[in-house]
């Protein structure tokens, strides 16, 4: 492997002072040219086993409104999901949702590692090194992991309109819930995942082993495949966000 890569980050927006970080697992599509197309149509790349189908609009869009920073993959989690902890068995997937990856059978260690170490570690040492900076200055942080998610999964629809994932510390995920439901949406409670030890990787690295008040927000793809849906649910997160942080800082006793 010799491709010299790009970044395999986009920071976007700007740090208004508030406390969120946004980061955004899937937000990419892009293929590192060594991989060619992955043995894949474009068709089949640009389905959701690709990349997380509306959530760049949304997380710019947010991340302009509140405003925020957003760290956002560019690569596509066809390459390596950077939401797994390395050596996961789903971390460079051979079969997604009924598509093989020809390119990813039989890898061989070294592929691997090459993926990971230029795409998965820079990536998290970006949003490692965004967090850092504020906790050095005696800030809150609140990390906000942004995803979205197939409306039918093995011919199931769901219907959620949202989901929170949390585990070991639901506290804002809890409150952020009873905000979206008093907004006449249907919420889903670790749906349509359950956060785990395994299950995920950002969360667990960024907010739960650090001790920070976290947040997983699932949107359901076909609410924001269109710019229209996807300036909703920003707007709407961005005054929800900070609504749920001052109900958090209020009930927990913490620094706003
Ligand atoms: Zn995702």
């Amino acid at each position: 492997m010799t491709d010299i890569l790009a970044e395999s980050f986009r920071v976007y927006g700007r740090d208004g002072g508030g406390p969120f970080v946004l980061v955004s697992d899937h937000a990419g599509q892009a293929i590192p040219p060594s991989l060619g197309d992955l043995g894949l149509s474009d068709v089949e790349r640009a389905r959701h086993i690709g990349w997380d189908i509306g959530i760049d609009g949304v997380g710019r869009r947010l991340a302009d409104a509140l405003p925020a920073v957003l760290v956002e993959q560019v690569y596509s989690r066809l390459v390596i999901d950077c939401n797994r902890a390395p050596g996961h068995p789903t971390s460079v997937v051979v079969q997604s949702d009924g598509t093989l990856v020809p390119r990813n059978q039989n890898l061989d260690a070294a592929d691997v590692a090459w993926r990971e170490q230029t795409i998965l570690h820079p990536y998290h040492n970006r949003i490692a090194q965004e967090l850092d900076a504020r906790l050095a200055h005696g800030r809150s942080v609140v990390v906000v992991a942004l995803h979205s998610f197939t409306p039918v999964m093995h011919n199931v629809a769901r219907p959620w309109h949202v989901g929170l994932l949390h585990n070991h510390d639901p506290r804002l995920a809890h409150i952020m819930i009873e905000l979206l439901r008093a907004e006449g949406l249907v919420v889903g409670d670790n749906e349509p995942y359950a956060l785990t030890d395994t299950s995920d990787y950002t969360v667990p690295l960024h907010g739960e082993q650090r001790a920070l008040p976290h947040i997983e927000i699932e949107i359901r793809q076909d609410l924001i495949t269109h710019p229209a849906g996807q300036a909703e649910w920003a707007a709407r997160l961005a005054r929800l966000l900070p609504e749920a942080w001052q109900i958090f800082c209020t009930r927990y006793e913490q620094q706003p």
